[in-house]
């Protein structure tokens, strides 16, 4: 169920919500469409189950669609997001040819309401080739990268570049990760949603829940990452620091939660790396969990005495803030969005290796006072700066600007 603009009051105050109906106010009765790759697992997915319905109440006319493709397109649009956030990648031939008609298809299915649009957002690569394809456009194009490309393979980028330059402005996450573009720049972080199943307050049962069906002793501290299962998230550099930090002292259980998003094939690789890694060591929980399976994920963050969040690299980093927002201090990889969220020392710590993580952890958990200020501080800078209500003020003013 989604929650209503007025429930948002009680939690942010009537101003916050007073804001958002004045900037909507013009926009009304508009046309807006957003394209993604997915309609479960990761971030984008989750911010846009959120912030369609809340555009909608404020009286735009807000639709999501979702691009749909074989095998070879996710293929494709994986390895750009890879080389997009640096690796090497030379994706054959057969597969961009692949990503250029699986556009053009979806080109023919959602033409009309494309054509009609006003405003027209497209989320990361993989629908980016729909704006040349449109021939026959009202509205305005903004391209939306989620993705920390600072330092894309140029081979890669190069190739995107064309899809990506015709839009009317482009959406970044954090102004590091922007790439020069002929037209204007927006800086928007994402943000969570506090009154969502991942995010809303849970009845003490619901802990006690979880702990029983996976079988976590809550005497004991639990560390946990969640995440999908991919290399970027070095869900190995977790257990490494796990190990390393129970080899001095603490019995510590570590989860690792993740699902598959349907736009990820290389999800089941790690995965099985992962299981090796653990050798079956029952205190290292991993949970493939189902693309629903929010309440869980909330749960399982609020029974955590410490949220991991290792990537080498990240886009903006959802789970940090949904774990903040639970005054959870994390301990997160120096990469991309951790970096904007988790500020060293007082609302988690920021590491690079392993053993950084495992020192970390121990320091926490020796020092409790320190972990709960932490913890609190943690929750109040998302408070101000990562709630779903700053997201979607920032939207209307960038739709305001565009539309004019
Ligand atoms: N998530 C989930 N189930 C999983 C793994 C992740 O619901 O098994 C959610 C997670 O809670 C977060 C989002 O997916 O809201 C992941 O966003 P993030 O920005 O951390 O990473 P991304 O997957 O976009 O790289």
């Amino acid at each position: 169920m989604t929650a209503s603009l007025e429930q948002y009051e009680q939690i942010l105050g009537k101003d916050v919500i007073q804001r958002l109906r004045q900037l909507a106010e013009p926009l009304k009765g508009i046309n807006v469409v957003h394209i993604n790759s997915t309609r479960e697992g990761g971030g984008v997915a989750e911010i846009l189950h959120r912030l369609i319905p809340l555009k909608n109440e404020l009286g735009i006319q807000a639709s999501w669609e979702v691009m749909t493709g074989e095998d070879e397109y996710y293929q494709c649009t994986k390895s750009m997001h890879n080389a997009l956030q640096g690796d090497r990648l030379d994706i054959p031939e057969r597969l961009l040819k692949q990503y250029e008609s699986t556009n053009q298809q979806n080109y023919e299915r959602l033409r009309s309401q494309l054509e009609a649009a006003d405003v027209v957002f497209i989320h990361d690569p993989q629908p980016a080739p729909l704006l040349n394809l449109c021939t026959e456009r009202k509205g305005k194009w903004i391209w939306r990268c989620h993705i920390d490309a600072s330092h894309p393979y140029r081979l890669v980028w190069k190739y995107l570049r064309p899809f990506v330059q015709g839009y009317d402005a482009s959406i970044w996450s954090l102004p590091d990760f922007a790439q020069p573009m002929p037209h204007p720049l927006y800086i928007i972080p994402p943000s969570i949603d506090p009154l969502s199943d991942k995010n809303v307050e849970l009845e003490p049962e619901m802990m006690e829940k979880v702990c029983h069906d996976y079988n976590l002793d809550p005497n004991r501290p639990i560390l946990l990452q969640v995440s999908r299962f991919d290399r970027f998230k070095d869900p190995i550099g977790v257990i490494q620091a796990y190990r390393m930090t129970k080899a001095f002292g603490p019995p510590v259980q570590l989860v690792l939660a993740g699902g598959s998003a349907t736009d990820d094939p290389e999800g089941e690789e790690v995965l099985a790396e992962v299981r090796a890694a653990a050798q079956n060591d029952p205190d290292i929980h991993i949970l493939v969990l189902p693309p629903d399976a929010h309440r869980t994920i909330n749960a399982l963050q609020r029974v955590s005495d410490i949220v991991l969040q290792k990537s080498i690299k990240e886009g903006f980093g959802l789970t940090v803030t949904e774990a903040m927002w639970k005054g959870k201090p994390v301990i997160g990889g120096d990469a991309g969005g951790i970096r904007l969220q988790v500020i060293n020392h007082h609302t988690g710590f920021l590491v690079n290796t392993p053993q950084g993580a495992a020192l970390r952890i121990r320091y926490l958990l020796k020092q409790r006072h320190c972990l709960n200020q932490m913890g609190e501080k943690a929750r109040t800078f998302v408070r101000e700066n990562f709630l779903l209500t700053r997201h979607l003020r920032e939207y209307l003013t960038l739709m305001l600007a565009v539309t004019r």
